[in-house]
């Protein structure tokens, strides 16, 4: 593990340097308080460090405060090195965040021990940030296609809806519907369905990019979210995704797929909210599969009210 030592005096330092490197840790020396805060502050800052309390410039407690004032995601584990041995002192660093405290001259069997004790700690750390992560990419992924689950998609339309009001850019919802998709699962088997569902998603992901995403909403159903400058023609883009999604053969363990897909389009406006959107959006669909299919229809709403 990659340790961090501030400590002014040379002597203390090197020892404690020698001690850590023979039980194999990879050790930075710094002699002040500011050369250590400086290095915390790194991208791939040393997990652990070991700070002496009293140092010309910054003093370790100072380093402690600032280091525990950041937003860290893996904050670093901290041993303060104290030949005050009062109380007061080793509750005010404590208080200032440092996990540990080593009283100088230090035991090296007591040093090796609290250093493993760190990093057990960081170990511990670093597995539930994973956890976490893991946690809120299930919570907002559909497991299939791995494109935004429905809460999470529908989030980002919320958001991009306020970014359209203040900035003026054009917010589309384009809800997707594979046509005869239920033909597939009967014909070829429930498994292909779900191989089509992951090609197709990879289409409406690439042709998002970066202008807007996709998710899935629920079974064949995806929302399509794209963000263009004010004046775009925005039919032409949800023209071209039907006929791309028509002319490209997917991939699945039946071989290769045609399939086509409806596509209802709104687009966000003054009050506009998610669900208006979205019932705009199903009402095209509607009227997209009536008409045969394979298309992109625009939803406002004097059209969808005249239907
Ligand atoms: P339309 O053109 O009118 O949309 O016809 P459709 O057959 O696509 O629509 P319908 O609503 O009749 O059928 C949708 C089918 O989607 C039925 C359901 O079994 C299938 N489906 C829903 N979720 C999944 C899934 O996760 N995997 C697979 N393989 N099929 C799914
Ligand atoms: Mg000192
Ligand atoms: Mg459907
Ligand atoms: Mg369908």
């Amino acid at each position: 593990m990659k340790i961090l030592i501030a400590e002014d005096d040379l002597t203390s330092r090197k020892i404690l340097a020698g001690v850590l490197r023979k039980i194999g840790h990879e050790v930075l020396e710094t002699v002040d308080g500011l050369a250590a805060w400086t290095e915390l502050q790194k991208e791939g800052a040393p997990k652990l460090a070991i700070l002496d309390w009293m140092m010309p410039g910054m003093e370790g407690l100072d380093v402690v405060r600032k280091v525990r004032s950041l937003d860290l995601e893996k904050p670093p584990y901290i041993i303060m090195l104290t030949t005050r041995g009062e109380k007061a002192d080793v509750i005010a660093g404590l208080d200032a965040g440092a996990n540990d405290y080593l009283s100088k001259p230090f035991d090296t069997g007591e040093l090796q021990a609290r250093v493993e004790v760190g990093r057990r700690m960081m170990e511990l750390q670093d597995a539930l940030v994973e956890s976490r992560k893991a946690l809120a990419y299930e919570a907002s992924h559909d497991p299939l296609t791995k494109l935004s689950n429905r809460r999470a998609i529908l989030e980002y339309l919320e958001h991009e809806i306020s970014c359209a009001k203040r900035s003026g850019d054009i917010v589309t919802a384009g809800m997707c519907d594979i046509d005869h998709f239920k033909k597939v699962n009967d014909t070829l088997g429930h498994q292909t369905g779900d191989d089509v569902l992951c090609e197709l998603a990879y289409l409406l992901r690439d042709h998002a990019e970066t202008r807007g995403r996709a998710g899935r909403m629920g079974g064949e159903e995806f929302l399509h979210i794209l963000r263009l400058p004010p004046e775009s023609d925005f039919m032409a883009e949800y023209a071209a995704l039907c006929s791309r999604i028509a002319a490209t053969s997917l991939k699945t363990r039946s071989g290769d797929i045609l399939v086509t897909v409806s596509i209802g389009v709104s687009r966000a406006g003054e009050g506009s909210s998610v669900d208006g959107m979205l019932g705009l959006a199903d009402a095209a669909l509607y009227r997209a599969k009536a008409l045969g299919r394979n298309m992109a229809l625009y939803a406002d709403n004097r059209t969808e009210n005249a239907n």
